[in-house]
């Protein structure tokens, strides 16, 4: 695990994940999809569930989601994560797809922080929309991570 100056955890970026991961740099939402029937997957993975094939590409996604489950994190957590807590962390599912679920925490502000909405106020199925958290690894490596906005506009615009 790796984690940033400042304690937050950080994503490991592996070679199935990578084009994930520069889409959310250059801020866009990117699913993996088969390249030979065109399903969809998340997480990003070698080979489509669907029809076995091994053929792949990335394709960008509006980022407009719903909020399909959450729970509210405590303590014990990371030292940076406990003197947060508790904060809401959310479960979405993607309009092109419900069954492409995505784990993260959800903002009513782009950059709040990700105590900033009050459990007790989420409503499973309320409309959810990605921005993109910029964050530094301890070694300068620069990574965005997607979070959820409450009434955000289109991904990208
Ligand atoms: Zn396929």
């Amino acid at each position: 695990m790796a984690l940033s100056a400042d304690g937050w955890m950080l994503p490991v970026v592996d070679e199935d994940g990578e084009g994930f991961w520069e889409g959310t740099l250059a801020g866009e939402l990117r699913m993996q999809a088969c390249g030979s029937c065109g399903a969809m997957r998340f997480p990003p993975r070698p080979m489509c569930p669907r029809c076995q094939s091994t053929e792949r590409l990335w394709q960008r996604v509006s980022g407009q989601a719903t909020l399909w489950s959450f729970v509210v994190a405590h303590p014990p957590l990371l030292p940076a994560y406990a003197a947060i807590a508790p904060y809401p962390v959310v479960v979405v599912s993607l309009v092109e797809d419900p069954r492409l679920r995505l784990v993260g925490n959800v903002l009513d502000t782009p950059d709040g922080p990700i105590n900033q909405v009050d459990p007790a106020t989420l409503r499973i199925g309320e409309p959810l929309g990605v921005v993109f958290a910029p964050m530094v690894g301890q070694d300068g490596t620069e990574i965005a991570v997607p979070r959820w906005l409450r009434s955000s506009p289109v991904n990208g615009s």
